[in-house]
């Protein structure tokens, strides 16, 4: 997660222009202009973040020293308040500790909803990556350069085979469960799911770069034996693994609870609470939020 120091005191020119840097922006830098280059950071993260569940914050946060360290979720429309504050006085320290996190798309298909996500760098991205398409019928408008699967249940792999020939993007799928893909009806006898030879079968700790974002595939097993999630940029897709208040169903065959459980511990501690996380089915949360009140990870809390 890129980490942005603004110094106002003597560190402040490395401090800035190291922003200005990964900005690109071309502005006068010196100390007067603080106040106005933190304005375009979140005038810049806002465009490029996710929205929480409820729409009205970003998934960024603004720390300052002063205040012990207290951070919070900044509203959107506190930037223009913000704006308008006295220039931040000399010697107090700005911490921008908001990622630049890609930006997804959801579109929940077919009868079990399964959350399909469209993954792009920015905004003005005209390439995707495209994770679990699950039933066919996503043309996203975009140039698919990859396509990510999490895991090999019917609902996940239906629009794998169609959308693949139509972009030509490489199917990446955990090498464990490739064979359900490469053919589907022998395990899925009632539904009407195409094979796909995947193109890159994958295992755990496995890195990849797609349509300009790094992915790191983790082994996530327990509600399937081969189940991964995929990380980038402060985003997690977790398939069936983590649901906001919920997790994934360990009763089908070869689930294991005590797997999933250690898998999502295995989240939770490598990633930070901010993280956000895409389901397989529901709406997006955060690490620290599952961590805090899913009602299935009681055993988990206990232990931290
Ligand atoms: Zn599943």
């Amino acid at each position: 997660m890129p980490l942005f120091l603004l110094e106002a005191d003597e560190r402040a020119g490395p401090g800035i222009e190291r922003l200005a840097a990964r900005l690109q922006l071309d502005a006068a830098l010196d100390d007067d202009h603080v106040c106005v280059l933190v304005h375009l950071v979140i005038a810049e993260l806002l465009a490029g973040s996710h929205p929480d569940q409820d729409g009205t914050s970003f998934a960024g946060r603004v720390e300052d020293d002063r205040a012990s360290g207290a951070a919070g979720s900044l509203e959107p429309e506190e930037v223009p308040t913000l704006h308008g504050r006295d220039p931040i006085p000399l010697g107090c320290v700005v911490r921008l500790a908001a990622r630049m996190a890609p930006v997804v798309d959801a579109y929940a298909l077919g009868p079990t909803q399964t959350n399909c996500y469209v993954v792009r760098v920015d905004a003005g991205a005209q390439e995707a990556v495209v994770v679990d398409p699950g039933y066919e019928g996503i043309r996203p408008g975009f140039a698919v350069v990859a396509i990510l699967v999490t895991h090999c249940h019917w609902d996940h792999l239906g629009g794998i085979a169609s959308l693949a020939e139509a972009t030509g993007a490489p199917v990446y799928m955990p090498e464990r469960e490739a064979a359900v893909l490469e053919n589907p009806q022998a395990f899925f006898p009632d539904q009407q799911i195409r094979p796909y030879k995947p193109d890159v079968r994958l295992e755990d700790g496995d890195t990849f770069d797609a349509a300009g974002l790094s992915f790191e595939t983790l082994s996530v097993p327990g509600h399937s034996p081969g189940h991964v999630a995929f990380a980038t940029d402060g985003a997690l897709f977790s398939g069936d693994v983590l649901f906001a208040g919920s997790v994934g169903r360990t009763d089908l065959p070869f689930g294991d609870w005590h797997a999933l459980l250690e898998s999502i511990r295995t989240l939770v501690d490598r990633f930070p609470p901010e993280t956000i996380v895409y389901p397989g089915h529901g709406p997006p949360t955060t690490l620290g939020a599952e961590v805090a009140a899913n009602p299935f990870l009681a055993e988990l809390r206990a232990a931290t």
